[in-house]
Parts: structure tokens; sequence; C-alpha cells
């Protein structure tokens, strides 16, 4: 048993549970289901690394045995033009079926439910063999798709089924059928995708065939008992989408084709609106889940933006949905229904929805993993044994790697005591969390903070603790978790009143005026951007999410899309710089970057690159544009310049001690790019060893 599990027990098993919906067994089609918690469909690439075989049955064993009750498993192909990439799992007669049978493997003997999902990418397969309904680009895809010959589409039906039954007879529970975010199914069933003159195009009943044939085909083979669940596009979000009737008149018929369970699926993947990133309000699309299961008399599942035990419980309360599926919040915690079987909700290491190791690490060919959790694709790494000789540990420093280290350690038996300069824990950490629209940071935050009290870890707050009392107080071995301090660039009059770091702003809430310069375009210069022009530590609010992005919550419009209404005035005018010629913001991470430069563009923030800095002075910053000298006036100038490694303490403390004996980790090890995913990795695998 994991520690976290352990951990997880120690509740109390008398007390009643505060989720008594979420928890709650259902049937669906053959199937009874222990309770309406559902793992959603990821695309992990763990297939693609060494010791897969090992790596997939570790992954799904912790999922089953935190005890979901449904885990769907990520998109598959069923046949070669469908795979996703060229690396992408297809399952067809000739396909390897190793890999199916350890997540099968993985939940036998466990009341968790297993579904393969059925994903055919259509149009966003990237490789030059992808195809789609008709021969229409993706804005999104380097390929053009070839249409399907009406032969090869009877045949891609043939294929759907086929790979149906393989998975049955592999031992899946069921398949879900992979009909949203813009995929091979949505591009048939949108007008905007499928100019199609057969019998799959034309009108809505036309365009409705290839699910409907899919779903009837799959059950006509799969036979009766084997759960069949159809993700639905609930809203396309897309320009000549789908709209809500249409979306009905396909729901009634795909439950009608067969299907036991709707699941619902938000936007295309081409869509400008964002359905996943921290920027959503939690369990936003649940409006259009409750729609759809008004309309079918089947169970109907919500997802997007679910990460929390109250808020998914709620909507099954009220009626919006049966079931509730956290793909993320899985990565993050793989014991989330257990500790909300036991009360133990403060336990729980919520997905803050950032992207950063799961989406993020896929577009760029990677495995995923997790922000919160470096041990989500990594478990065979992270064994998890009592330490065999305890020892006496200091750690300094109370940022993300500081806290992280210190958990994992103790729950291994060590005695771990961490120091922390300032009031509070959470060093980095604090900042993102005042950042509007990221304040699911503070979650994070949560997390530690409890879980350093469980771990019983011995917390002295402001105490900036030197090396000689390090030395004095002869522990074992010491771990310098001392962070960062922002770069201060070399620009005469730099120190000059109106210039503020960013911690100043941030963290220390210090006066800025009307007209603001920030020097940096990373991601901090963002997030400072954003600070200033919104509404500090505030989550993001449904109304005003719906506004700012046009959505028509009557879902009468094509896509469910309407007019946008521009955001608040801004009161404050700003202008971001940096030297380098890039386009500013062109760093950020994949999936949420762009969602902050639209953000900032539309609230009117100037960028400038090239620029070179010539000094501050009461009149503001001189520059050199383009080979133009001028001054751009300014009541606060913040540097959002970088990180620079604290590590004075470490370096103190290699003269006076032993190799061995110190560690670093963190921002205080490498600056560059600081980088929670990082800090919390490099804080947990050295706990691991310690
Ligand atoms: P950063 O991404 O490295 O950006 C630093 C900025 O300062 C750049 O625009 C750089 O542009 C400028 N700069 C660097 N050295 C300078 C100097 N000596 N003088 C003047 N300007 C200088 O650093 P950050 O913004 O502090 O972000 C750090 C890390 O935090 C990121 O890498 C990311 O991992 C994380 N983060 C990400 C996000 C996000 O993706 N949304 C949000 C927050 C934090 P020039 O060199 O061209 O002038
Ligand atoms: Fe959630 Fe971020 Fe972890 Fe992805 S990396 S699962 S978004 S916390």
């Amino acid at each position: 048993m994991s520690i976290a599990n352990q951990q997880a027990s120690s509740g109390n098993h008398l007390h009643r549970s505060s989720y008594p919906h979420l928890l709650s067994s259902l049937r669906a089609g053959g199937l009874l289901l222990a309770n309406r918690g559902v793992m959603g469909a990821m695309h992990t690439r763990l297939e693609t690394l060494d010791n897969a075989r090992e790596r997939i049955y570790a992954f799904y064993r912790a999922r089953a045995e935190g005890e979901i009750g449904l885990i769907l498993t990520g998109g598959i192909s069923p046949n070669w033009e469908g795979r996703l990439e060229d690396d992408a799992p297809v399952l067809d007669r000739h396909s390897e079926r190793w890999s199916h049978e350890a997540i099968i493997d993985a939940v036998r003997g466990t009341p968790t439910k297993v579904c393969m999902q059925i994903l055919h990418a259509g149009r966003y397969a990237k490789h030059p063999e992808c195809v789609g309904p008709s021969a229409i680009k993706a804005r999104i895809n380097r390929y053009a798709p070839r249409a399907l010959t009406t032969a090869e589409v009877w045949q891609t039906i043939e294929d759907y089924a086929e790979a149906a039954v393989i998975a049955q007879a592999l031992g899946y529970h069921g398949v879900e059928v992979m009909g949203s975010e813009g995929y091979l199914i949505n591009q048939f069933a949108a007008p905007r995708t499928n100019d199609r003159t057969d019998e799959f195009g034309g009108d809505l009943a036309g365009r409705m065939r290839f699910p409907v044939e899919i779903v009837k085909a799959i059950r006509k083979r799969a036979g009766r008992e084997f759960l069949l669940i159809y993700r639905i596009s609930a809203m396309d979000l897309v320009e000549g989408g789908m709209d809500g009737s249409e979306t009905i008149a396909l729901a009634r018929q795909i439950v009608e084709a067969g299907a036991d369970v709707l699941n619902t699926g938000i936007g295309w993947h081409e869509s400008s609106i964002p359905t996943v990133a921290f920027v959503v309000p939690r369990a936003a699309w649940a409006f259009a889940t409750a729609e759809l299961r008004k309309a079918v008399n089947v169970p109907v599942m919500a997802s997007n933006r679910i990460n929390d035990p109250q808020v998914a419980d709620r909507l099954i309360e009220d009626g919006s949905a049966d079931l509730v599926s956290m793909a993320r919040p899985l990565l993050a915690d793989p014991d989330f229904m257990k500790k909300a079987r036991l009360n133990s909700a403060q336990l729980i290491n919520t997905c803050i929805a950032c992207n950063q190791a799961c989406l993020d690490r896929i577009f760029s060919h990677e495995s995923a993993s997790c922000l919160v959790n470096p041990v989500a694709g990594h478990e065979i790494e992270f064994p998890f044994t009592p330490a065999t000789r305890p020892k006496r540990l200091a750690v300094v420093g109370g940022g993300a790697a500081g806290m992280a280290f210190s958990i994992t350690a103790a729950q291994r038996g060590h005695a771990v005591m961490l120091f922390e300069a300032a009031g509070e824990l959470g060093g980095q950490l604090l900042m993102a969390s005042a950042i509007p629209m990221k304040t699911e940071f503070s979650e994070l935050l949560r997390y530690f903070r409890k879980s350093l009290e469980t771990a019983q870890v011995e917390i002295r707050l402001r105490t900036k603790v030197t090396a000689a009392d390090l030395v004095r107080d002869e522990f074992d071995e010491i771990v310098i978790a001392t962070g960062v301090r922002p770069r201060e660039p070399i620009i005469a009059g730099i120190d000059h009143p109106m210039v503020l770091d960013y911690p100043d702003v941030l963290l220390h809430d210090a006066p800025v005026g009307e007209r603001v310069i920030i020097i940096g375009t990373g991601g901090i210069g963002f997030d400072t951007a954003e600070y200033l022009l919104g509404r500090p530590n505030a989550a993001p609010e449904f109304a005003e999410f719906v506004c700012e992005y046009g959505l028509d919550l009557t879902l009468r419009s094509p896509g469910g899309l309407t007019t946008a209404h521009s955001e608040k005035k801004p009161g404050r005018h700003i202008t971001m710089l940096q030297r380098s010629s890039e386009r500013p913001g062109s760093r950020l991470a994949v999936s949420t970057g762009w969602i902050g430069r639209q953000k900032l563009a539309r609230l009117g923030v100037r960028m400038i690159a090239g620029v070179t800095y010539e000094k501050i002075d009461d009149d503001g910053l001189h520059v050199v544009i383009a080979g133009a000298p001028q001054v751009i006036p300014a009541d606060t100038i913040v540097v959002c310049a970088g990180q620079e490694s604290e590590r004075a303490l470490y370096d103190e403390l290699r003269a006076a001690m032993s190799d061995g004996k110190i560690h670093i980790i963190g921002g205080a090890d490498v600056a560059s790019e600081l980088d929670a995913v990082r800090a919390i990795n490099q804080a947990s695998r050295l706990a691991q060893i310690i």
C-alpha cells in the first residue's frame, strides 16, 4: 500500500461520507458501477517509455486501488489513418495487445471497471495519411486530410466495431466512442467540415449517419451487455458547429442506436475558447450536460474542470449529471475517490488546471505526468519504501520544493524540520495564487500545509537560519530549498522610487500607478499584467466567463457561440517590453499561453519587442526602439526580468560540511525557467532516496 493510501486509510471509517451522491453506485448498461467517479480518457504516451508494460500496469493499478468507479483509457484508433500521431496506439486485428493486457490486469480483483476509448482523429491526425469527411484542412494541423470515399466510410464504421469486439475479447468492460473535441465523428456531424454529397453528408440526418451507424455496428457485434459510452459534443464552440437542437437530436439517435451512457465533450480543439485551463470556472459546462440529461433516458456524464468532490457531488444531487468524469484530477491524485469516501478531502492533491506537466508535455511529444504529483506516470520509480535509517533532516525554504521534499521524507520516517524566513509557507506559489484566474494554486498550498501537518513536519516560520545554526544543531543531512530572487537588470536609474520588482506587487501589494511599464514578457510579466488589470485573488466567475468568451447559454446558435462582450475597461495603461525580437509571450506554455496573450490583447496591453533600455528618471523609461530613442512615461515600472538562484547559504555550508550531507533543490539549484514541475519532481525524488 502506498503512503498516500495509508494516509487516507487513517481517516475514521465510521463517519458517513460528505459526498453520498458521488459515492453511490449506478447501473449503467449491463454493469454496476461502484460509484459515480470516472477517470476520463487521457492520452498519456506511457506506451512509448521504457518498461512501458510495468508503467501502464502501475499507473492504472494506483487509480483502481484509489477506488475510482470507472476508468476510460486514452484514445485508441480503430485503424491506421485515424491514429493521433505517428506513434499513437491503434487497435485492429494486427496490433500488439500487451498494453491493453496491462490495463485489464491492473483493475483485476478491484471493483473498478474499465472501458477503452475509440478515437479516430480524422483531420486532426498529425501525419500525412490523415483523412476526413472532406478535404478541408484544420487550422491546427499542418497536414490536409484526404476525403474518405463512401466505401471507406463504411469500412471505418466496421473498424470501430472491430476495435470494440477486440476490446471485449481482451476483457474491457466496454468502450467509449469519442464523438467530440473536433475529431472524425464531429467532422462528419458538423457542416463546417462536411461538404459530402453522399449518404454521409448534406442534411442533419446525413451528417449524423456516421456516428449512428458506428453505435449500431458496435452494439450489433458486441451484444447487449457490453457497456457502450458515447462522448457527445455538447457545445462545439466553433463557427459552423452544431446547435443545441441538432445535438439533442443526435443524442437521441445515439441512444436509440444502442448507447448506454452519454459523456459530455466540450469544444473542438481548434476553438479559441478555453475549455479546461484554470481560467475556466469549475464545472462551467455542467449546464450543457444538464440539457442533454433532460433529453435522454440513459445516464449522462459531466466533464471538464471538475476537480473537487463537493462540486462533483452537487452536480449529481442537483440533477445536472449521473456520473462525473475527472481526467486530470486523477493524474493529480489517484486516491481522489478513496479520500472522498474517508472524508479526507483536505488531503486530496487537487488538479490546479495548469496543464504544465500533462497537456503541455503531450503537445511536445513527451509522456504525461503532473505538476502537483510527479509520481503520475512514474509510479514504478516511486516505491515509497520507509527509510531504513531514520535521520534528522533540516530543510531550508518553505516553497514548493522545500514542502514537497519535507512531506515525502517525513512520510518515509525521517524527522524533518522545515525553516522558512517568511511568516507563511508557499514561496512562489503564494504569488501564483494571487493572480486572477490562477487561484487554483491555493489548493496546492492547502494540500501541502495539510500534508505537512499530517506527516508531522516541524515547521519554523520567520526563521532565517544561518549556516552556523545548522552546523551547531548537528542535523544528519541538510536540504537547501531557498528558491530564487528576482533578477535586477543593469539599467541606469533602476533604484528610482517608481521601480518595483514583481514580489513587491504580487506579494506585498505595493501601490502601483495608472501608467505602468513591465520590463519582461515572460510568464511572470504576463501574470503581473493580469494581476494589475484584474481582480487579485479572485476565482473565475461563471457569468464573467460566459460574457468574456461569448457563450450562448440557450444553446440555440451554431457551436453555442454568441457575441463576446468586451471586458471592464482597464483602469491602467500597461506597456510590456522585451529586448529580444521574438513575438512577446511566444515562450509561454503551449496549452495556456494563447489564453494570456488573447486576454492582454483584449485589455489593450501594448507589447513591444526589440527594445534597448537606456535609463530611468522622473520622465519614465528611456529606450531605443528600431534605432529611435524615445521616452515611455510611467508612474510605476515593474521589473519581471526573470530570477537568479538564492544559494549563498548552500555555498557557505558546502565549505563547512562534508560532501553528501548537503543537498540543493528547486529554484535554488536552477533558476532559469523557474519551474514548479521541475522543483516538485526533484524534491520528491531526493526525498525517496535520502
Ligand atoms: P522568463 O520567462 O525567463 O522571462 C524573463 C523576461 O525578462 C523575458 O521577457 C526577458 O526578455 C526579460 N529579461 C531577461 N533578462 C533580462 C535583463 N537582464 N534585463 C531586462 N530584461 C530581461 O522569466 P519569468 O517571466 O520570471 O518566468 C519564469 C518562469 O515562470 C517561466 O519560465 C515559467 O516556467 C514560469 N511561469 C510560466 C507562466 C506561464 O506560462 N503562463 C506564468 C508564470 C510563470 P528579454 O531577454 O528579451 O528582454
Ligand atoms: Fe492538473 Fe496541472 Fe497536474 Fe495537469 S499538471 S493534472 S493540469 S495539476
